[in-house]
């Protein structure tokens, strides 16, 4: 077995182990990522794609922007479709310039990767039998295996980046943390399609059949969701059977629908809001998904990751430099404040727009009277507009 060290082990080469990993360089502190995929895996897994604006911020600032301003596409506002008709939300008019900017997570891993490689960082992929161990201890430390050898990684500190499903969250002994969980009743089939976008912001319809999401990607592609099931068979809907679909719940009065395209991708996802508090135990830090995970109406996923570990490399930034660790002790109870107003709006925005087969009557005509309130006040929208280009970035 062989022994090496750092001062912040990673696990888990997504947005927040890169992000993080990336950061840290900037504030001349060496990471080790562990990845247990590959390469090429991270780089094309299609996942989120708007990037809030304090997200497009931290990416520019930090020196990995430029192929986003070449190729993300700013919205300055979205749309709310309800009875067949679309009600803009002027997303930059209510911010004071706030935007969002569509941009897939995959591309922005891909820069990352780039980037941490150009700066002679330590990334290893195809990583297994990933453990951590003494996490209490002054020392703590990861076990893996690359290539058929074993490894130990010792660190100062180790960041759990490594998404729900990760080995980090349940490593923390039993009783430490307590899981805050909501099941919602759908999913969402999301289709990939090479179809020119026929309109140039997202479009959030509410519909009897169920909610349907219009996005894009690139000029080339479009992205679309149905709420579905959330044990929906992707395998019983065809290609013609899905655009049927999109087309009854998108399609407006002014003749407005998406270009139909070839489909490239389909898949299900199931909807659920998890908060794990707190998000630190000893020596191991939780970031993103590890910690916890939003419906995705809000568009809060990959923005979360990013915020969470903006905080943690200034936390680690300022243990490193002033020999504190003040910052670092506060690193839940800040993450945590905007963790929970992200949750609040992602299950906000869920309730406003799915269709809930357990609503009374009573239920249907609330959700239609705050929809109708959302699309004609000025108040409502700009709160709506606030949270969905992004809250501040706090330290504190
Ligand atoms: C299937 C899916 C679809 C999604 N779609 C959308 C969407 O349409 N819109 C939206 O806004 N958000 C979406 N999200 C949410 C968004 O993509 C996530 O919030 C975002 O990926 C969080 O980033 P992360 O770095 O915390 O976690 P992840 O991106 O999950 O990264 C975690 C990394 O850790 C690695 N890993 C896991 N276990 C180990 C281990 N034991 N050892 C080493 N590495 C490990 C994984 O391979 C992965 O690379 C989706 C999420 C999922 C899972």
């Amino acid at each position: 077995m062989s022994k090496f060290n750092t001062q912040v082990g990673i696990i888990g080469g997504g947005p927040a182990g890169l992000m993080l990993s990336h950061l840290l360089h900037q504030h001349g502190i060496n990471s080790v990522i562990l990845e247990a995929r590959s390469r090429q895996y991270c780089e094309e897994r299609i996942r989120a794609g708007v990037l809030e604006q304090g997200a497009v911020d931290m990416l520019r600032q930090s020196g990995v922007g430029a192929r986003l301003d070449r190729e993300g596409l700013r919205h300055e506002g979205i749309e709310i479709g309800l009875n067949e008709r679309r009600y803009r939300i002027p997303l930059t008019e209510l911010t004071n310039g706030k935007a969002v900017t569509v941009y897939g997570q995959h591309e922005v891993v891909k820069d990352l990767i780039a980037q941490r490689l150009k700066d002679g960082g330590d990334v290893r992929f195809e990583c297994s039998d990933v453990s951590v161990h003494a996490i209490e201890g002054p020392k703590p430390a990861i076990n893996f295996t690359q290539n058929g050898e074993e490894h130990t990684l010792a660190c100062d500190y180790i960041a759990g980046c490594d998404g729900f499903h990760g080995i980090c969250r349940p490593s923390i002994p039993p009783g430490i943390l307590t899981g805050y969980d909501r099941t919602y009743p759908f999913g969402w089939l999301g289709i990939l399609a090479e179809a020119p976008p026929s309109l140039d912001e997202l479009v959030y319809m509410h519909h009897d059949r169920g909610f349907a999401l219009y996005s894009m990607r690139s000029p080339t592609v479009t992205r679309l969701y149905l709420q579905c099931k959330p044990d929906e068979d992707v395998n019983l809907w065809s290609d013609d059977r899905i655009w049927s679909e999109l087309f009854t719940r998108l399609r407006c009065k002014d003749g407005w629908c998406p270009t139909e395209g070839k489909i490239l991708q389909k898949s299900v996802t199931g909807m659920r809001s998890y908060v794990t508090e707190p998000m630190q135990f000893g020596k191991l830090f939780l970031a993103g998904d590890a910690a916890h995970i939003v419906p995705p109406t809000g568009a809060k996923g990959m923005n979360l990751a990013m915020a969470d570990v903006y905080v943690l490399a200034e936390s680690l930034r300022a243990f490193y430099r002033d020999n504190s660790n003040a910052k670092l002790q506060s690193y839940s109870r800040v993450c945590l404040r905007r963790v929970w107003k992200a949750q609040r709006f992602s299950w906000w925005m869920t309730s406003l727009l799915h269709r809930f087969d357990d609503h009374s009557p009573f239920d249907n005509r609330r959700q239609l009277a705050e929809l109708d309130y959302v699309t004609s006040s000025r108040a409502a929208a700009a709160s709506l507009a606030e949270n969905y280009v992004g809250l501040p970035m706090e330290l504190e």
